[in-house]
């Protein structure tokens, strides 16, 4: 089955990874939900920024510099835009989405949570949403509480709202789409139940920014986290918004210069947010090829990336659904471009070792959420997750390629 909606041909020649000719050739990619290949265009972007543009920024005075402080400005206001922030002061430049997460827990919650609070996550967490707010407990006295899963694998809504009535819950942070399952949240809802009960809210978006839009005016939340490498972007950059109002009442998480009005040995002060949160010389080339990054996405169009994974979406379940022995994880309501799955008699990471023989990679462990996999009584799953870039024939490639793995464990 080939695939060419929109009269647009495949963007898999868009990406060099898959160059036919390439040390590549024929790889079926299925890790993306780990980390998403780069378009040749983000590439370009950070070597060119690199070979031509390259200077720190916001304290030249010479013009190579200010032109570099543009750049990553200039991204700044391209993210607020893809996000529908109202203002580029609400965007923050981190490391990724741990980062961001940390930054609340440690900025915010050591500022404003006192013992006996509460924090309320969903069960489907990733690890960066979980220890955070463990060492708060452990630290300050708050509670953590835990919105229980659902039978059919998404967010037990009774049970988070019950957890929200004593009016204890001073953040509720949950992810907006699962990592190890696919499970998509109703976070519009989740964000207005909680803001009902006083409490703000955080989401972690790691896993549905590369699949939908997110608009976080229209949503309402206070924070919303992403790591760009998910965006087909670089590693080692990504974004924390943060609602003004909120960001102002918050102290810097780590300090050093780029953050500073002015300094004496008796006293320092703070630039306002966002900058009071970017200490040191930040990722700049990984700003830059997050900016072209979001330039490559929009140029599909989210009509398109939408139609395209529920085309592959629906195909994977019908095919994957005929394996004999496989399970695949319930994901809820909707699921995203996840295919979280167990077969019968392959453990997860022999068979994600004898896909990678037949040049199909996917992921198989924990995928750093271990208490939603125990709450299925598992330590490890198969995670086959979906990029723009995917085609029906990578699924196809996959069940052969666990059928193989089926013949030599029979
Ligand atoms: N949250 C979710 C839902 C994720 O899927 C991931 C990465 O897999 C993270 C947080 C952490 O992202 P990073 O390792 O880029 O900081």
């Amino acid at each position: 089955m080939s695939l060419i909606l929109h009269n647009r041909p495949h963007p898999k020649a868009d990406f060099p990874i898959f160059d036919p000719q390439g040390p590549n050739a024929g790889l079926a990619y299925l890790d993306s939900g780990a980390s998403a290949q780069k378009p040749a265009s983000v590439i370009e972007a950070v070597s060119q920024f690199y070979a031509t543009g390259y200077a720190n920024i916001h304290r030249g005075v010479y013009k190579l510099s200010a032109t570099a402080t543009d750049a990553y400005e200039g991204v700044r206001v391209q993210v607020a835009k893809f996000l529908n922030a109202a203002s580029e002061q609400e965007i923050i430049f981190v490391r990724g989405a741990t980062e961001g997460l940390n930054l609340i827990a440690h900025s915010w919650g050591r500022a404003h949570l006192k013992a006996g609070d509460a924090v309320l996550i969903s069960a489907m967490e990733h690890h960066a949403n979980i220890i955070p707010w463990q060492i708060l407990r452990d630290q300050i006295g708050i509670e953590l509480r835990v919105a229980a899963l659902a039978a059919d694998g998404g967010i037990d809504r009774a049970d988070f709202t019950a957890k929200l009535a004593d009016g204890k819950v001073k953040l509720a942070s949950f992810t907006h789409i699962a990592n190890a399952t696919g499970a998509v949240l109703p976070v519009a809802e989740l964000v207005a139940e909680a803001k009902a009960a006083g409490a703000l809210v955080a989401i972690d978006g790691c896993q549905a920014i590369p699949h939908r839009p997110v608009d976080v005016q229209a949503l309402d939340c206070d924070f919303y986290v992403f790591s760009a490498h998910k965006l087909y972007g670089p590693t080692g950059t990504g974004i924390l918004y943060g609602r003004l109002s909120v960001l102002e009442g918050m102290p810097p998480y780590q300090t050093g210069g780029d953050m500073v009005a002015t300094v004496r040995f008796d006293k320092t002060e703070f630039l306002e947010p966002p900058q009071r949160f970017e200490a040191g010389t930040p990722d700049i080339a990984g700003v830059i090829g997050l900016g072209a990054a979001i330039d490559y996405v929009q140029s599909l169009g989210w009509a398109w990336i939408e139609e395209h994974e529920k085309i592959l979406l629906a195909y994977g379940e019908s095919v994957l659904s005929k394996v004999p022995g496989l399970t695949l994880l319930p994901a809820g309501p909707e699921r995203a471009g996840i295919f979280s799955f167990t077969v019968d008699g392959v453990h997860p990471h022999d068979l994600g070792t004898i896909l990678d023989h037949h040049n199909v990679a996917i992921r198989a462990g924990s995928h750093c959420a271990q208490p939603l996999l125990n709450e299925f009584g598992l330590t490890a799953t198969a995670r086959a997750s979906l990029g723009l870039y995917n085609e029906p024939e990578d699924l196809d490639r996959l069940v052969e390629a666990i059928r193989a793995a089926q013949r030599m464990f029979a």
